[in-house]
């Protein structure tokens, strides 16, 4: 069986950077399963999926723009403290929920100097060249209801 629309994938990959390190890999755990045609991967993986069957190995290179976006400057912003009300220890690192003209968008504490608060709502994996190990473990056809969710219900995607 081959990978098209309201087909459900599951592969293994390790996803590298430019560098060479790991930023992440399903080694040791269940294969990722999506809902093909979804959108539930990045666009430039999701093509490349196309007409893959169990067994397929192949490696893809991701640019940012197929991948988790370009770096956008825009996004990162310093706003006061006091924005953060019930917040009791606030700390770099930490992820928000920020309301925006585009809608919620999650944002990251990545710098606190006296009251001003910088935050970058980019994707971790923005401005990315992304470098794609996959190997397809398994191929079957997309129930009715994970179609109408528009995502992969059971092992591997969503437990409701
Ligand atoms: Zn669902």
């Amino acid at each position: 069986m081959q990978i098209s629309e309201r087909k459900v994938a599951s592969f293994h990959y390790t996803l590298t950077n430019d560098a060479g390190d790991v930023l992440d890999s399903s080694e040791g755990r269940e294969p990722l399963a999506y809902l093909h045609g979804a959108g539930n991967i990045v666009p430039g993986l999701e093509s490349e999926m196309t007409g893959r069957s169990a067994g397929d190995k192949f490696k893809v290179d991701v640019t940012p723009e197929n991948g988790y976006g370009t770096y956008i400057e825009e996004l990162v912003q310093v706003v006061p403290r006091e924005s953060f009300q019930g917040v009791d220890e606030l700390a770099v690192g930490m992820q928000f929920q920020a309301q925006t003209a585009q809608g919620a968008i999650a944002v990251v504490v990545t710098a606190i100097e006296g009251d001003q608060v910088t935050v970058d709502g980019n994707h971790p994996l923005a401005g990315e060249t992304l470098h794609f190990d996959v190997e397809i473990a398994e191929v079957r056809d997309a129930s009715e209801e994970e179609t109408q969710h528009g995502h992969v219900h059971g092992v591997g995607g969503h437990q409701h």
